[in-house]
């Protein structure tokens, strides 16, 4: 009798611990994330098996997949959230539409999220916060109302027409631009269900891992090179994984730059995408942070790590500002010497010489400083392989 009357309190309380946990669930989106997938799982195979390859249908889902990324990357994020650059309404309705078709949540909606990430990194306040864990940081955040319900705090877009448009119809613009539209092309290029489950539920599942991934792997892997306070990390690996975003301590670090890889060879097509747009005139006031300030940022975060391992800390600071004041000088000789140069071209005739002596003598300051800050570096290059 005792053991029956154990066994019924026992299933209630499991009762009633399921029923509180369904009530925190955020159903829909739980339900999209889950079954999209799945559906997309079972019908991809159905397609291929009667339709085969079909090329054109798959090199515009390729096409699709980057232009959705894209518009996530650089529309809801360094755009809409960051504000690192000014978008023509042409390039804002581009990103409106096809973002919609990523099925994750409105501009407004987003970016509001996103801001709060970067306000409360790593805190309780981070809707995505990594020290919750991988998974939770990935997409299970998105499960649950307590994160998604949060609510909307960014006034400054909820004045922008557009965006508020989108957030105010999303659910209509998501279903048109993720699911009619490549149906549509889908069935022009002959198979409106591949257009259906490659170009739409494929494709947004793929996306979504795409972007997912920025809240966890970008918080996991790589090095903290600007900053060792958060989570955040630099990885060409994830760059590609996350159309640039794998920069993510730069990022951080330095949100309003509209690049997150900063050398040329960083991969970064978002950076590429938003330099683009400015060649045709859809995008003016590209910020970006001084080179000066970025290696500031990154021999501070070095020389920390540096003292962690016993260096004195008076030397690496001393070393530090010699650097610093080097490349200052660099910079000033080159715009300079770029100066005099363009004036003694258009001086020609007066005073050649007196203007080849001056351009000679500026080179030379140049060559120098320029070696000042590069043995500079290599000095500091050789401490930090020492640790
Ligand atoms: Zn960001
Ligand atoms: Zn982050």
């Amino acid at each position: 009798m005792w053991k029956v009357k154990n066994l019924v309190d026992y299933l209630r309380e499991g009762i009633v611990t399921m029923i509180k946990t369904t009530q925190k669930i955020e159903w829909p989106v739980a339900l999209f994330l889950t079954l999209n997938p799945l559906i997309t799982l079972v019908l991809a195979p159905i397609y291929f098996y009667y339709y085969g390859f079909q090329w054109d249908i798959l090199l515009f889902a390729l096409v699709f997949a980057a232009a959705t990324n894209l518009s996530i990357t650089a529309g809801y994020h360094r755009l809409f959230s960051h504000k690192s650059y000014d978008a023509h309404p042409v390039a804002k309705f581009f990103f409106l539409l096809i973002g919609a078709s990523a099925f994750q949540g409105s501009a407004l909606k987003w970016s509001s999220d996103h801001r709060k990430h970067h306000q409360h990194i790593d805190g309780d306040k981070d809707p995505y916060n990594i020290n919750k864990g991988f998974w939770y940081a990935h997409m299970g955040w998105m499960f649950f109302k307590e994160t998604v319900d949060q609510p909307i705090a960014a006034p400054d877009l909820q004045k922008d027409r557009l965006v508020q448009f989108q957030h105010d119809h999303y659910m209509w613009i998501a279903i048109f631009a993720g699911f009619a539209i490549p149906t549509l092309i889908g069935w022009w290029l002959g198979s409106a269900l591949g257009g259906l489950v490659i170009a739409g539920g494929l494709r947004i599942a793929l996306t979504q891992q795409s972007t997912f991934f920025v809240n966890s792997l970008c918080h996991t892997l790589g090095k903290q090179t600007y900053s060792k306070e958060i989570s955040a990390r630099d990885s060409w690996f994830v760059a590609i994984l996350t159309h640039g975003e794998g920069y993510h301590n730069f990022h951080h670090k330095f949100q309003i730059d509209y690049r997150n890889g900063i050398k040329w060879y960083h991969w970064d097509p978002t950076k590429w995408v938003i330099s683009s747009l400015k060649f045709l005139g859809l995008a003016t006031k590209l910020r970006q942070i001084s080179n000066s300030e970025i290696l500031k940022a990154r021999l501070q975060a070095e020389s920390l790590e540096m003292t962690k391992h016993g260096f004195a800390e008076e030397k690496l600071a001393a070393l530090k500002e010699k650097i610093l004041e080097a490349q200052v000088k660099v910079r000033h000789l080159r715009e300079e010497y770029e100066k005099f140069k363009v004036e003694a071209n258009r001086k020609k005739t007066e005073r050649h010489d007196a203007y080849e002596f001056k351009l000679q003598e500026l080179k030379r300051e140049l060559a120098l400083a320029s070696l000042e800050f590069k043995t500079g570096m290599k000095l500091w290059k050789l401490y930090l392989r020492s640790i």
